[in-house]
């Protein structure tokens, strides 16, 4: 539906009860699709919602990729094919954009055990990776788009993924902003980044911009929705903040509390047992690990080599 005058915004389920994405059109005389979704999303949905608003499909001549993940490129291939866009995403996201292979083959390799989980063997995990797309143009931080009528500015905002973007309309205070910011996480995860600085790094850059409108990607905890208005973007940049400050605490409590040396699944559990969240998953092992080394590196946090994996323990 409209969300604001000009931006459409739909929404497709993933396989997490309770959890979508969120994916933008910004439309004019030529429209801009921001992410594509999943490989069946460009039929499911995104097919039948331009003949619904009668956008034909050659007038969408723009797609933008806020990262690589599946969730949000997975359309890319189907849907360049079937309105002739042009792809941009930014510079370090490419390869994984062009060869999603390598992109599971990158977490497959810094998270041994954690990534192919709960049955998900490599072969299932390579069968739901989106088809490869080529990216036309390749963005940088800081850069300028002139996109359906409007300006865009590229920000830089890594941690998520180290190629995340957010597109931002000064004119109009709109923000973009994909997966980068996550306030306390989707319904069955914590706030999912892969570094920690960087994220802290990207909130700051985010928080010193006039953001009027926020539009992030999923349903973040407290908030439901994937649009943000006026002071609800203070009170969502003020979560993100408050939540990356009290996984440090609560995984140092987790570790003062334990019998002896803990693997990574096991802080993990111990973090979302505060949020009743039972167990783990990839998406709550990727922060947790970003916070013990960080802790690891201040001194707080000490790890050692276990039979299969490292362990962790208060310092
Ligand atoms: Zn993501
Ligand atoms: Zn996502």
């Amino acid at each position: 539906m409209e969300v604001l005058p000009g931006v459409h915004q739909v929404r497709y389920p993933l396989t997490e009860p309770g959890v979508w994405v969120a994916l933008d059109l910004i439309v004019d005389t030529e429209a801009t699709l921001i992410d594509t979704g999943l490989p069946a999303t460009p039929q499911d949905l995104l097919v039948p919602y331009f003949a619904k608003i009668a956008l034909p499909a050659n007038r969408i001549t723009t797609i933008v990729n806020t990262h690589f993940h599946g969730d949000h490129a997975g359309g890319n291939a189907e849907l360049r094919a079937l309105t002739g866009a042009r792809l941009m995403a930014h510079r370090l996201e490419v390869p994984f954009i062009e060869n999603p292979q390598a992109g599971m083959q990158h977490y497959l390799t810094e998270y041994p055990g954690y990534y192919a989980y709960e049955g998900r063997t490599e072969a299932e995990l390579l069968s739901r990776l989106p088809k490869p797309a080529k990216v036309d143009r390749v963005l940088d931080d800081g850069e300028e788009l002139k996109l359906s009528g409007r300006t865009f500015q590229v920000v830089h905002t890594p941690g998520h993924t180290a190629g995340s973007i957010s597109l931002f309309d000064r004119q109009r205070g709109e923000l973009y902003c994909g997966d980068a910011l996550q306030a306390e996480g989707t319904l069955n995860s914590l706030a999912y980044y892969h570094d920690v600085d960087a994220y802290l790094s990207s909130l700051a850059k985010v928080e010193a911009l006039e953001v009027r409108a926020m539009m992030p990607a999923h349903g973040y905890r407290p908030f439901t929705e994937a649009l943000l208005r006026g002071s609800q973007v203070k009170d969502y940049l003020r979560v993100c903040r408050e939540a990356t400050a009290r996984y440090d605490e609560q995984i140092m409590e987790v570790l003062h509390k334990a019998a002896g040396p803990l693997t990574l699944g096991q802080v993990t559990a111990g973090v979302r047992a505060f949020y009743n969240m039972e167990g783990w998953n990839f998406t709550s092992i990727a922060p947790v690990r970003a916070h013990l080394d960080r802790l690891k590196a201040s001194g707080a946090v000490v790890r050692s080599e276990g039979y299969n994996e490292a362990l962790w323990s208060a310092a």
